[in-house]
Order: C-alpha cells, then structure tokens, then sequence
C-alpha cells in the first residue's frame, strides 16, 4: 500500500485514468489488509508506537480497540459473536450500564434481535419507585408479520397486527382452563410423548 502510495498516488504528473486505476488497485489492498488483520490473532504480541499506542507486531491493530468489521462468507453458514448470557448477579442503578448486547440484523427480510442484560433499575411510570427489572436474554425473529421471543422463562408468539395504545389487552389462558366449544376456534396441535411429556406445538396459519 505504501508503495502504490508513493511511486503512483502521490506521483507528479500522473494522469486521471492512470490515477483512477491504483486508487483502486490501493482500495484493494485495503480490503485484503484489513481481511488479514481481522485473521490475525496477534500471537507476536505489541508494540508500542510514537504515541504511545499499543499496536500489534503484526497487523498494526491498536490494542483495546474493538475489531468492529465483520467479514462474512458469501456462502455457507454465517456467524457474527458469540453467545452471551447475564453475567452478574449484580442489580445495576442504569439500564446503561446493565447492558450486555444489543444487536440486530435483518436476514433475507427475516429480523432478529438479540437482547442481552444484567438487572437493574427502572421506573415504569414517573413518581412510581424504582422496579427491579430481571436480568434476562431475549431473542427476538420477525417475520411476515409474526413475532416469536424467547427468553429464560417464556416462548411467546405474537400473530397479527400489534395492539394500538390503549386498546384492551388480550386474554391469556392455559389450554385446560377453557371451554371445548372455545377451543375449537385455535388452530394449535399440541406435541406430546407417551407421558404427555409436552414436546412442542404448531399453529397452522
Ligand atoms: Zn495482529
């Protein structure tokens, strides 16, 4: 980069086309100097620089700097971090600094979000005290429409438009508290073993 640099980017003389073609050729190596650098592990250590900076021997990434480029395969099995979980049992004063992972990404028009804190403090309503608020991680798919969560405790699945403000909530009952003649009207097969040990359910659309 440093040689496409001096001898032709920063050349006296040089013409537009002739500039244009390393420019890109430059461009690309920074593509391939960052792809580098993102594989590297900097097994030799750091080193450290006029400005003190800590940079490694290898690849030149500043330490303590997070690596924020994700490179993906453009086939195969995509994989971005790794999976986190509350990590103290601490109760935190802010949402802030509670906060473990939030993140999202919209996949072939399916949207996932994940959302991963610690407990702590928070007001539902001004004037009202401090509510302590679980420590949890919640994963979040949206599509066509449909919304399924999931968490520690629950796996819950919203169908239809969401409720306007201040519309009635919905009723929540479990299957044996209501009427057969009401049942009927849910399209949900329930998956059970021999013991009626639950496996799981669909709902037919
Ligand atoms: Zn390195």
């Amino acid at each position: 980069m440093d040689y496409i640099s001096d001898n032709y980017l920063n050349k006296e003389g040089i013409n537009d086309k002739e500039l244009e073609v390393f420019a890109n050729i430059y461009q690309q190596l920074g593509m391939a100097w960052e792809f580098l650098g993102l594989q590297c592990r900097h097994w030799d250590g750091y080193k450290k620089t006029r400005d003190r900076k800590e940079v490694c021997k290898i690849c030149g990434k500043v330490r303590d700097v997070d690596e924020t480029h994700i490179l993906l395969l453009v086939k195969g099995h995509k994989k971005i971090g790794r999976k986190k979980t509350p990590d103290s049992k601490k109760t935190f004063q802010t949402k802030k600094e509670a906060k473990i992972l939030y993140d999202s990404i919209d996949f072939h028009g399916a949207s996932l979000k994940v959302d991963v804190h610690n407990s702590y403090k928070s007001k539902l309503f001004k004037k009202e005290p401090d509510i302590n608020m679980a420590a949890e991680r919640i994963v979040l798919l949206k599509e066509s429409g449909i919304e399924c969560s999931i968490d520690q405790h629950t796996i819950n699945i919203c169908i239809g438009p969401r409720k306007e403000k201040g519309a009635k909530p919905d009723y929540g009952n479990f299957a044996f508290e209501l009427r057969k003649k009401d049942l009927k009207h849910f399209p949900v097969l329930f998956e059970f073993d021999d013991n009626f040990k639950f496996s799981g359910l669909t709902i037919l659309r």
